[in-house]
């Protein structure tokens, strides 16, 4: 009997689980790394520590599952995208801590970039806006903060990568012939790939004065790359996707039209449209759902910076909870909001506004507001910003959405599942195997190696556990949302 192994390196936490072939979980580890938060506005994360969570949980779930490495068939990656690494060849050693996606920090480098053709200057090549969520004014910003960083560069000292690259260069030898590899969908978050050739854009790398040197070799999202070595030695690492394509290949929406929703630290939609490289004209960005095969197919992505990660703030920052799971109990301790909406632009405004400059705004508090207000506010949050996204997509592609297909941390959340259809005004659905992410990228490894023949096998793992049916009248929805829009106009140009 053989398995396939996955592992999940995301913002919060590293994974690692083992699939059987009818998709189920047979073995997992999880271990969560540290958020290092020097300044408002910078997120870092410590790419050593990265290194050592993803050994500590590979050991971890194959003790689960009661395997050894040579009853797997293959291993895929997946894990928190535009996140960026800058380390030495010659040691592994990173120059400075990973910039994590949600750092504002080179807000001014993306101004300064926006001067000279607009924040959508290079959304022809890239399918992206200018914005500090995407890897190159990271990368830009590292080469000129940590000294001597550009020269070492130039002289083919040093290797870029996103998480997936760094973890990859690792598994398969790090400074003793590691391959330095990332594919498609995690180099299309870089701001730097050229969707069309699907390779590194010249032009923008000399725009970013980024020596091509430094940038690893963009591979399909499913082939076998190489063999790991060390503790999974001989096995064949076949498959990588960014996390939340991870998640559409796992929610198996591999025809035009299909999409899913994942609820984690940041909310991201991502909307089959198949061949078709859509621009989008309403705050989406244009993404590569999948590279199986010759060519990518393609999705229209709404991505929300902060969801999941405000009931963490909700926790460590206010302390009005003491676990995630305790914001429903005391949201569902009031009837409604009380008039209270919080827009959380902690990292600026992602899609559809792209805003890097807005901040979160707390409106509509009374003497009668308590903290129970906050926490459905909170909650509600996330559904109103997902409404935005799919509001956007309807706009972009012409398809009207008629049910959801959900996932990730928050899912488990049954009063933002109901407020979340209500607010939409379409069912939302569950699948059985919640670990959507995980599964994608064992999927990605597995049809790679041959353990699963094609796609259609897969959509048979695929079934559903739990649906929300809207209950809302329309003219509440519409009430709602009106308000919603009103709270986050407030978070931009509040300073002026
Ligand atoms: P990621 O992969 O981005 O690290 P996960 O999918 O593991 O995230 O989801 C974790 C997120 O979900 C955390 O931000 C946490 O605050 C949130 N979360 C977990 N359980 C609940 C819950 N019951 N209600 C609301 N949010 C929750």
């Amino acid at each position: 009997m053989q398995y396939i192994a996955a592992l999940d390196q995301g913002t919060t936490s590293t994974r690692c689980m083992v699939f059987d072939h009818n998709g189920n979980v047979v073995g997992v580890d999880q271990r969560e790394h540290t958020q290092i938060f020097p300044q408002p506005g910078w997120v870092e994360h410590n790419p050593a520590e990265i290194w050592q969570r993803t050994q500590g949980v590979i050991a971890g779930a194959l003790a689960a599952a009661n395997i050894e490495k040579s009853d797997l068939a293959a291993l895929g990656i997946t894990n928190q995208r535009e996140t960026t690494v800058i380390w030495d060849r010659h040691t592994g050693k990173a120059i400075y801590n990973a910039l994590v996606w949600q750092d504002t920090r080179t807000d001014a480098l993306v101004r300064q970039f926006a001067a000279d053709g607009g924040q959508d200057r290079f959304r022809a090549q890239t399918g992206l806006p200018l914005a500090t969520y995407f890897s190159a004014t990271k990368i830009r910003w590292l080469l000129d903060q940590v000294e001597g960083a550009q020269a070492a560069a130039e002289a083919g000292d040093l290797l870029f990568g996103t998480i997936d690259c760094f973890v990859a260069w690792w598994l398969t030898g790090g400074p003793h012939g590691g391959l330095h590899i990332t594919d498609t969908t995690n180099a299309s978050r870089t701001l730097l790939l050229n969707l069309t050739t699907g390779d590194w854009d010249a032009e923008l790398l000399e725009i970013f004065r980024i020596p091509r040197s430094m940038l690893p070799n963009v591979r399909s999202s499913s082939e076998v790359y190489g063999t790991c070595r060390g503790q999974l030695d001989g096995v064949p690492l076949a498959g990588i996707l960014g996390d939340q394509q991870a998640a559409t290949v796992g929610q198996v929406c591999f025809e035009v039209g299909e999409a899913k929703n994942t609820y984690g630290t940041g909310n991201f939609m991502l909307l089959n449209t198949g061949e078709r490289l859509v621009q989008s004209r309403h705050g989406l960005i244009t993404t590569p759902a999948y590279h199986f095969g010759k060519q990518p197919t393609w999705a229209l992505e709404g991505s929300i910076a902060v969801t999941g990660s405000l009931v963490q703030w909700l926790r460590d920052n206010l302390g009005i909870i003491h676990s995630a799971a305790e914001v429903e109990p005391l949201a569902a301790s009031v009837a409604d909001n009380g008039g209270v909406y919080l827009v959380p632009a902690f990292s600026g405004l992602f899609a559809p506004h792209w805003r890097s400059d807005a901040r979160g705004v707390l409106v509509g508090l009374t003497r009668y507001a308590n903290k129970a207000h906050i926490a459905r506010a909170a909650l509600e949050a996330t559904a109103y910003q997902t409404r935005e996204v799919v509001s956007a997509m309807a706009q972009d592609s012409g398809v009207e959405l008629t049910a959801l297909k959900v996932d990730g941390g928050m899912v488990a959340n049954e009063l933002l599942m109901q407020f979340q259809a209500d607010i939409l005004g379409v069912p939302v659905v569950r699948p059985k195997v919640a670990e959507t992410t995980a599964l994608g990228a064992a999927y990605a490894a597995g049809l790679a190696v041959g353990y699963w023949a094609n796609p259609a096998e897969l959509r048979a793992n695929w079934s559903e556990s739990k649906r929300w049916e809207p209950q809302m009248s329309s003219d509440q929805r519409d009430s709602l949302y009106a308000q919603w829009n009103k709270a986050v106009q407030r978070t931009l140009n509040w300073q002026e």
